[in-house]
């Protein structure tokens, strides 16, 4: 492997023995796309260690004892009123379903994930909890809970107060762990008190009592359930987003109780951007939500890989789907092929292994059918697009090719309905006597001249040489030539490339307009 390579493989190189990546997410609703990237660089890393020999194993850790702390904007408020405070694994899923809340929603989120390639082994926290997993370390962080309050107040400055516990009981009366403070640990129970007032988006029920905190009676706060996954896991690599990893954020109170109180050595970090999405107004306006799910359905799983690895983890990601980015992705993602298989140069070392990590299958040479001029052949009446790639191909298309071509087709056809801008929609005019009275006489002329070699010149490449050389002859830059031709085939100055267009077009319809006829 050459020096200066890509990131992942340097943690590679640099891990040494066994390797554990874990991630984790807490399931309060549809899963926001950025949580992908979580996924996608720790899978990105996974895969790197393996394929640099170090054994390695992935974990996602699904955060489902957490409480409800807030209302998706899509359920409904008084069917889920007296369930906010509880945990979301004990909530029930909006399907009516019996499954829970959090599975519901995790389920939906691993089926996005799966299908871009991330495989990795589960774990719930509430069945980690239940089982008694987790009992060692409660008992310890509560045996230190001075040592861990002071930890939150240097690190954080986060003053919790002097009989402040590091635990969360759920109340035996209204099942809630958002709304309980737990004051005193007597060696086997924590006392508590479920308060009306202890947060603003749950109400406590105002039962005070004792209970064990073990076996699923009670959860770790996040920052300190972090501490419990290293240490259950056996986590040697997690990354955390940007908003964990600043001075003084969670990150740094989970480091620091790790080094203190388990006197063990915190996992690397891998601090990572945002995955922002750009154009707000398309959520409104086009029905295109943010949820992992919801991008997954306008990009196919490859290209969203290729998306998020193709940026270094510290760099922000910015995804406007509108208009042309998602043509300009498929473009740089075709570019990319051609460099991984030796038939283009690389601008950027990095290209091939960046392409390598983008497959979800063992990825073959073969040729790719545009997706922008694919996106206009399907706008030409009567235009078949598998012939006009074979025509571009110079040869059938096999098996995979038609393959890659079906699902193109698909995601264009969803591209052109939701999110491609007006002028990429294409409508051939059914008349242009108006458009062709409102043309130069030498722009007509030159127009006339190439309807003689259309007809009879098949090559496309000579065609380009000839509006060159009719363009010349007739006075007129090539530039009016062109917009000539869209405004007598399409009614506006631009449009896609234009001999392919026309290549594509039923010949004598070509041969007539251009004739203005
Ligand atoms: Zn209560």
């Amino acid at each position: 492997m050459a020096e200066g390579m890509f990131w992942a493989d340097q943690i590679a190189r640099s891990a040494s023995g066994a390797q554990v990546v874990n991630d984790s997410k807490t399931p309060s609703g549809k899963v926001h796309v950025g949580a992908l990237r979580g996924v996608l660089i720790h899978d990105v890393i996974y895969k790197a260690l393996k394929d640099a020999g170090v054994k390695a194993a992935f974990y996602y850790g699904e955060d489902d004892y957490d409480p409800m702390d807030s209302l998706p904007v899509y359920l409904d408020k008084e069917k889920y009123a007296e369930h906010m405070g509880k945990p979301l694994s004990e909530i029930p899923a909006p399907d009516g379903s019996n499954q829970s809340y959090a599975d519901f929603y995790m389920q939906d989120f691993r089926e996005v994930y799966e299908k871009l390639g991330a495989r990795p082994e589960i774990y719930k926290m509430s069945e980690l909890y239940k089982k008694g997993r987790v009992n060692e370390t409660i008992r310890k962080v509560l045996e230190h809970a001075e040592t861990v309050r002071n930890i939150y107040k240097k690190v954080s400055g986060s003053d919790k107060g002097k009989d402040w516990l590091p635990v969360s009981v759920i109340c035996e009366k209204c099942g809630k762990i958002g709304t309980t403070r737990a004051y005193h640990f007597d060696g086997t129970h924590v006392h508590y008190k479920c308060e009306p007032s202890l947060v603003e988006w749950a109400k406590g029920c105002g039962h005070e009592g004792k209970k064990s905190p073990f076996d699923g009676g009670g959860k770790l706060p996040w920052k300190i359930e972090w501490v419990a996954q290293w240490l259950h896991m056996g986590v040697t690599i997690e990354g955390a987003g940007k908003d964990h990893s600043t001075a003084g954020g969670a990150r740094d109170v989970s480091e620091a109780v790790f080094r203190e109180v388990f006197k063990k050595e915190p996992p690397r970090n891998v601090p990572y951007e945002f995955f922002l999405l750009g154009g707000k107004k398309m959520s409104s306006s086009k029905g295109l939500g943010v949820s992992a799910r919801d991008i997954s359905e306008i990009v196919p799983p490859e290209l969203l890989r290729f998306l998020m690895v193709r940026y270094k983890p510290n760099t922000a990601i910015n995804f406007d789907p509108e208009g042309e980015t998602i043509p300009r992705l498929f473009d740089d993602y075709d570019a990319a092929a051609q460099v991984y298989f030796k038939k283009a140069e690389a601008r950027d070392p990095d290209v091939p292994r960046i392409f390598a990590l983008s497959q979800t299958k063992e990825a073959h040479e073969h040729f790719a059918p545009q997706f922008s001029f694919l996106s206009f052949v399907m706008q030409v009446p009567g235009a078949n697009p598998h012939a006009e790639f074979e025509k571009q191909k110079g040869t059938p298309l096999s098996h995979e090719e038609q393959a890659v071509l079906k699902e193109r087709t698909e995601y264009a056809r969803i591209w052109l309905e939701r999110l491609a801008s007006e002028d990429a929609k294409l409508k051939i005019l059914d008349h242009a006597s108006t458009e062709w009275a409102s043309l130069t006489d030498a722009q007509q002329t030159a127009l006339n001249d190439f309807a003689g070699i259309f007809e009879k010149e098949p090559a496309q490449s000579k065609q380009i040489e000839a509006i060159l050389a009719i363009s010349t002859s007739r006075g007129i830059k090539i530039a009016d030539f062109y917009s000539a031709a869209y405004t007598v085939f399409l009614g506006k100055k631009k449009g896609p490339k234009l001999v392919p267009f026309l290549n594509a077009l039923n010949k004598s319809f070509v041969v007539q307009r251009l004739r203005g006829l």
